[in-house]
């Protein structure tokens, strides 16, 4: 049984087997609707909007669950040093790769730049209170709402006594178990240059997460590519190598940040502060198309013809 729906900018279509299964994907339609009310900076009323009006100002009292997502986003960008990083709205606005057609100023893009730190994002467990540090601050979730959105998919669908399902959420792909006959999931990587695909996972119960530099971009006059993943630290769009970071993880919140953080990484960098996150493994595809793997997926990893992976 399938759903397919529009949700978080993207298409979502998710799959549950079993007798509870239409009332399953009619809960997690409902869910993705509420998720995107929570966690949308363009939702007026959302706990992040609010975080964002007040930047410099005031504290914002937020829900549980939004202290908790950003508690995890903001340790996950500790985990990498800062590639992935929430508070890279200003850069996001001033880049805005789906309408430009030049770059922006350096001046303009050192000043955004400077205004991005997740560690001026202030966070209280016992008053459940979120404050940005300095005025023109802003949160953008973009690079872990779809993982945090497929993890709560699961959650719920596994409440509803499901055993055997996927949510793909515009190329995020997250299970739960195995598939209907038993047999793991295949999960599609897509060739970055080229249609189709370059390689496929085989997996259960595991979220399958991929950023790249073909999703969103525009190319100026002089035929050079601006994509929609930023590097935090250069104020623009990372160019450390990778076009393609997937990662395969248990959770796809953390696959979702940690894949956007590596393709802002490059590879050298990257693989220094994946290795310390012990879960997941990585494929990652450089510019001149070859085809990284971590050991741990080896068995997993089923590639088109004349593509063989290099094991890291
Ligand atoms: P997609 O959403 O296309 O699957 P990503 O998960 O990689 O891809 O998220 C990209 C989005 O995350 C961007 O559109 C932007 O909103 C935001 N973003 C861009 N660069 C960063 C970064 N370095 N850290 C955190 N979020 C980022
Ligand atoms: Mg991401």
């Amino acid at each position: 049984m399938e759903a397919t729906h529009i949700g978080m900018g993207t298409v979502m279509a998710h799959a549950a087997y079993g007798p509870n299964a239409q009332a399953a994907l009619q809960a997690v339609t409902h869910e993705a609707r509420r998720l995107e009310q929570l966690l949308s900076r363009f939702v007026p009323d959302s706990d992040v909007a609010a975080i964002n009006r007040t930047a410099g100002m005031a504290r914002q009292t937020v829900s549980t669950e939004t202290l908790a997502v950003l508690t995890q986003a903001q340790a996950l960008s500790a985990l990498c040093g800062g590639a992935f990083d929430i508070t890279v709205a200003p850069l996001v606005d001033l880049w805005d790769v789906q309408h430009a057609t030049a770059p922006p100023a350096a001046a303009r893009i050192r000043r955004a730049a400077a205004l991005v730190d997740y560690r001026d994002l202030t966070l209280c467990q016992n008053t459940f209170e979120a404050m940005l540090r300095r005025p023109g601050q802003a949160l953008d979730l973009g690079g872990i709402g779809k993982g945090y959105a497929s993890d709560a998919f699961m959650r719920l669908l596994m409440s509803m006594g499901i055993t055997s399902a996927y949510a793909n959420l515009g190329g995020n792909v997250s299970t739960l178990g195995a598939r209907p006959d038993g047999a793991p999931w295949r999960v599609g990587i897509r060739h970055p240059r080229g249609d189709g695909l370059l390689c496929a996972v085989e997996m259960i119960g595991q979220a399958v997460v991929t950023s790249g530099d073909y999703e969103r971009f525009f190319i100026d006059r002089r035929g050079k590519r601006y994509h929609h993943i930023l590097d935090p630290r250069a104020g623009r769009p990372a160019a450390k190598g990778l076009i393609s970071a997937t990662v395969v993880a248990p959770e796809a919140m953390a696959a979702d940040a940690l894949s956007t953080a590596l393709l802002a990484s490059g590879m050298e960098a990257g693989l220094d502060w994946f290795s310390q996150y012990g879960a997941a493994q990585a494929i990652l595809i450089d510019e001149r198309l070859n085809l990284y793997c971590s050991k741990g997926l080896g068995g997993c990893l089923q590639t088109v013809a004349g593509v063989k992976p290099i094991l890291i």
